[in-house]
C-alpha cells in the first residue's frame, strides 16, 4: 500500500466513525455533535463540533472531509471552507481521491453493513 493509499484509508476510517456518530445524533435529535477529525493521522484524537446539517453538507461530496484547523495536508487536499471551529477540505491528489471515493459507504463500492 502506498503512502497516499494508507492516508486515504485512514481518513475513510475516521469518516466511517463519524457516520455512526451522525446516525446516533440523528436518533437523539442533537443540536451540536462532536465528530472526530477526519485527517490522515491515525493517532489524531481531536474532536470537531458541528451540527448534523453541517456534517451532511460535507458528506454530500465523497472527496470532502471535516478537519480541525491546521490538520489539513496541503500535498493531498485543499481547504474549501474555513468555518472557524473546523475546516472543510477537498482531496485533490489523484490516488487519494480514488481511494476515498471507493471507500465511501454512501456512493462508493465498499460493502455496506445493513
Ligand atoms: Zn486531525
Amino acid at each position: 500500500m502506498s503512502d497516499h493509499e494508507r492516508r486515504a484509508t485512514t481518513e475513510a476510517l475516521f469518516r466511517d466513525v463519524n457516520e455512526r456518530i451522525a446516525e446516533s445524533a440523528d436518533r437523539f435529535d442533537a443540536e451540536r455533535t462532536e465528530f472526530v477529525c477526519e485527517c490522515s493521522d491515525p493517532s489524531c484524537t481531536h474532536r470537531v463540533t458541528a451540527s448534523l446539517a453541517e456534517y451532511e453538507n460535507v458528506r454530500a461530496e465523497p472527496t470532502k472531509f471535516l478537519v480541525v484547523p491546521g490538520h489539513e495536508q496541503e500535498d493531498i487536499e485543499r481547504v474549501v471552507s474555513d468555518r472557524g471551529r473546523y475546516r472543510i477540505v477537498e482531496k485533490v491528489q489523484a490516488v487519494v481521491r480514488r481511494v476515498v471515493v471507493r471507500l465511501d459507504r454512501r456512493t462508493g463500492t465498499a460493502p455496506s453493513e445493513s
